[in-house]
């Protein structure tokens, strides 16, 4: 295993779990501690965030954009109507449990069930994982290999690049095998939390495809990209990979126009194109996080007045059941 293999799995691994260990990593003032520490509100889905993405976050700030995405608060607890633990359909678009088809001509392959980081406002924090066994695999494939209507396959999770390269090469060669597949799209946010999980070997097997690589990432804020994300968003555009970004529009995290406007100029001198800026998912313990339509709809405007049309994102809102996400302006 090379040095980049190891040390991604390092900060894996080093991870930090105790809410109480990242308030006094980031010096937050201990009068105010009581508040913000609370507890694991959700035993499942608890605090977890890589070394490399705490090292992002300004020290002694509680409001810290970064911070405000992982640590877990006591407004999870709170039971707000329209709220659910299945708030994208996921359920009802199983093939099986590994395999989603929601829309035409493209699926959806849950890779792998964890993440290295805990985002608060996720839309599958109770997805059931415990379903996905890796005996599906050959299922999937046949699933697949039978609509040749399918061209588009997409890698997801959890996080698919929680894989170790080698797992990710034999699914890559899978899915390369099936003629009528021609894009395979990668999910993840590991890029964005450890950038050292974009290794050689990562960046070989995207270089070597005979399908086009499209990495969807996901960033919410500029300060998520410093120089050694930027280093590698460089490698994997120099290894052929299209790379788009999408943001989920977050209360106090990013519903500003001046917070969207740098995450947009920042993306585009890393040449990642925003795609969507997604309406939050109505996943239960993520109500604090939502952004009422008027105020989105306004900061809509303000980025449609301050930046070119190319670096807008499309604001969208998935609904179960729905053939696309919905436009919303
Ligand atoms: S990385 Fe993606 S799938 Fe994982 S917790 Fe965050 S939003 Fe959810």
């Amino acid at each position: 295993m090379n040095d980049k293999a190891l040390s991604w799995q390092h900060s894996l691994r080093d991870a930090i779990r105790d809410p109480a260990i990242l308030a006094q990593q980031l010096h937050l003032p201990p009068d105010s501690w009581p508040a913000i520490l609370a507890k694991n509100c959700t035993p499942h889905f608890g605090l977890l965030v890589p070394q490399p993405y705490v090292a992002r976050m300004q020290r002694g700030n509680l409001a810290d954009p970064l911070l405000l995405q992982v640590f877990p608060q006591q407004a999870e607890a709170q039971m707000q109507a329209g709220f659910s633990t299945n708030p994208v359909g996921d359920l009802e678009k199983q093939i099986n449990p590994m395999l989603l088809h929601k829309y035409a001509h493209r699926v959806l392959l849950l890779l792998h069930p964890r993440c290295a980081v805990h985002c608060r406002y996720c839309f599958r924090q109770h997805y059931p994982y415990q379903n996905v066994k890796s005996g599906l695999m050959a299922e999937s494939l046949t699933y697949i290999q039978q609509h040749s209507e399918i061209n588009e396959v997409i890698f997801s999770g959890g996080d698919p690049l929680m894989l170790a390269d080698e797992r990710l090469a034999s699914w890559l060669a899978a899915i390369e095998a099936i003629g009528h597949v021609k894009r395979l799209r990668l999910h993840s946010r590991l890029p964005v939390v450890i950038p050292a999980r974009v290794t050689p070997q990562l960046l070989q097997l995207c270089q070597q495809s005979r399908l086009q690589i499209i990495m969807v990432l996901h960033f919410n804020h500029a300060n998520e990209i410093d120089a050694a994300v930027a280093d590698s968003l460089r490698q994997l555009r120099q290894a052929g990979v299209w790379l788009l970004n999408q943001t989920v529009l977050l209360h106090k995290v990013n519903d500003d126009v001046p917070a969207l406007v740098r995450l947009s100029e920042v993306l585009a001198e890393n040449q990642v194109l925003p795609y969507y800026l997604h309406a939050l998912d109505a996943v239960q313990g993520a109500s604090h996080f939502a952004v009422a339509d008027g105020t989105a709809q306004q900061i809509m405007h303000g980025l449609r007045s301050q930046l070119p049309g190319y670096l807008v994102p499309k604001w969208v809102r998935e609904m179960a059941g729905m053939a696309y996400k919905q436009p919303l302006i």
